[in-house]
């Protein structure tokens, strides 16, 4: 007997009545081109404004006292947890509290101090490389635009806006990790994978004073309820919102 296909992810048609404009997926056809996303203006501030009340204090949850360790610790967390990087750093930084101290280390104790957090000989040549870029061609400062921190060895645009974004709260960009991938796909504001073109994507839907805290509260949403698996959906204020394929309510 020929069973009947269950419809994932219906809602009441009360809910889909009060939501519809803010909810609708968009037409058949139009997926496939970023220009087509989720993306109006509307359901972009219902969006922000329930990751607001989800996250109203989301922050940078590396351990810093300044920019250029946040640039450290920042380096430190490639392919790592925030929680490992904080517990390696809660030594170095008694250790090394100047950018001279990292830049002149010896690279086998360095590489030894910071193993926990993984690949750590490039590591160790990043944050060598950048703090002798920061000592010898920026005076010591951890420079305050895109185009200076870019030069420095190691460092890339994602690490460029989280220094600048939440080392000095100056916004030229978008933060986009793992998280902000799979949870801008999620929510349907990108139909890209590629982080500069996701990045690019939530410029432009985004005010620019919501650049920095957009990508704490998707970080942290990421995190703690929308899951790369099973998302935990029941708990999510963003659930009349998403429509995204792996929801599982
Ligand atoms: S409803 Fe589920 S998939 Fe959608 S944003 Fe919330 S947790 Fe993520």
């Amino acid at each position: 007997m020929k069973k009947s296909k269950i419809v994932k992810n219906k809602k009441p048609a009360a809910a889909q009545k009060s939501t519809k404009k803010l909810t609708s997926p968009p037409g058949k056809g139009q997926r496939g081109g970023s220009a087509e996303a989720g993306t109006d203006p509307a359901r972009v501030a219902a969006i922000l404004a329930g990751l607001d009340a989800m996250y109203p204090d989301a922050v940078c949850e590396l351990t810093h006292a300044n920019p250029f360790q946040l640039l450290i610790s920042t380096i430190l967390s490639a392919q790592c947890t925030d929680v490992r990087v904080n517990q390696v750093t809660a030594e170095l930084y008694k250790k090394y509290k100047t950018p001279e101290d990292f830049a002149y280390a010896t690279p086998s104790e360095l590489e030894q101090e910071i193993r926990p957090t993984g690949f750590f000989r490039n590591k160790t040549k990043s944050v060598m490389g950048a703090s002798q870029a920061i000592v010898e061609k920026f005076g010591g400062v951890v420079p305050r635009t895109m185009e200076e921190i870019l030069t420095l060895p190691g460092v890339a645009r994602k690490t460029g806006n989280v220094v600048l974004g939440s080392g000095y709260g100056i916004a030229v960009g978008v933060v986009v990790d793992t998280h902000v991938i799979r949870l801008s796909n999620r929510l349907d504001l990108t139909h890209n994978t590629d982080p500069k073109k996701i990045e690019q994507d939530l410029i432009k839907i985004l005010p620019q004073s919501k650049w920095i805290q957009f990508s704490h509260q998707l970080i942290w949403h990421g995190r703690r309820i929308c899951v790369a698996r099973k998302p935990r959906c029941i708990e999510c204020k963003l659930e009349q919102l998403c429509y995204a394929k792996d929801k599982t309510v």
